[in-house]
């Protein structure tokens, strides 16, 4: 191949310098082939919505065009696959601005204990509805670190409701906010925020791929619940700005806890 060729060109003229150019070749071949799952994921998803739409417009054209309770309820249907949509354009057009962002380093001043309260405030109604209770435990004096409060309440904001979604009905989501002088995961003091579920947790074999754009545990259950699949892949972006990182500890039948790791103290104050 044009490759190969290339290769043994470059060997002739720069030795150990093909091996780099390989690899660099090789990550290049990647990252386009990613790029083209992306493209294919997303059209996948709007298409999906989209097709339903064409469906009841057809129906309310023809068929049910005077069948006013029918009619009735494809509207409402309707609507829910335009939010649908709805939904994915806005996740990612944020997870494209918390990419963009991904190299700038905060520097606001945040209180992190008043921060997660008040995201537990705006996910309250959420809560209620799936009778879930919702309870915070942190330290009496204040927590303040360097951040981007309205991105730091996404990822709280994503990781809550996702307890709430797929947690059990009835049962609790503990928000527990812990310092400590030394945490190895980001070598010096720390916050952590551990969002703790009690529902059917998650199989140890998708932990790792879980932060991937539109990768899902439990697919049916994801979609029946209006998830874009992509909530923890703008965590885990807006964690990484922070120079955080992202822990999950699951076992299925047990629960799930996700642990944000962040950076706090020398500077951080
Ligand atoms: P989604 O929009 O599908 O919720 P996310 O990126 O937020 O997408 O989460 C990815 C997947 O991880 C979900 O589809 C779900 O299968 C799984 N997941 C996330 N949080 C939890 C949780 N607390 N308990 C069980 N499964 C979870």
């Amino acid at each position: 191949t044009t490759f190969e060729v290339q290769c043994r060109y470059m060997s002739e003229i720069a030795g150990g310098a093909v091996l780099a150019i390989f690899q660099d070749v090789t990550h290049l071949e990647q990252a386009s082939q990613m790029r083209r799952d992306f493209v294919a994921n997303v059209s996948h998803e709007l298409r999906t919505p989209l097709t339903a739409l064409m469906g009841f417009i057809e129906t309310l054209q023809g068929p049910a065009r005077d069948d006013e309770a029918a009619r009735d309820r494809f509207l409402q249907i309707m609507m829910d696959e335009a939010n649908r949509m709805n939904r994915l354009v806005g996740d990612l057009l944020s997870l494209n601005r918390v990419e963009s962002e991904e190299r700038v380093r905060p520097k606001n001043n945040l209180e992190l204990t008043e921060l997660l309260q008040s995201t537990l405030t705006s996910l309250r109604p959420l809560a209620e509805d799936a009778s879930v209770t919702l309870s915070l435990n942190a330290p009496q004096d204040p927590v303040s670190l360097i951040g981007d409060s309205d991105q730091l309440r996404q990822v709280f904001t994503n990781l809550v409701e996702n307890a709430i979604k797929y947690g059990s009905s009835g049962g609790i989501v503990d928000v527990v906010l812990t310092l400590s002088e030394r945490d190895a995961a980001v070598r010096g003091p720390a916050a952590r925020v551990q969002i703790i579920d009690q529902g059917p947790g998650i199989d140890v074999v998708h932990l790792p791929r879980l932060t991937e754009r539109f990768y899902r545990a439990d697919s049916h259950r994801s979609r029946q619940l209006g998830g874009t699949g992509l909530g923890l892949a703008i965590v885990k972006h807006i964690v990484n700005r922070h120079r955080g990182r992202l822990r999950v500890e699951s076992e299925l039948g047990q629960g799930a806890t996700f642990t944000v790791i962040l950076p706090y103290g020398a500077g951080e104050h």
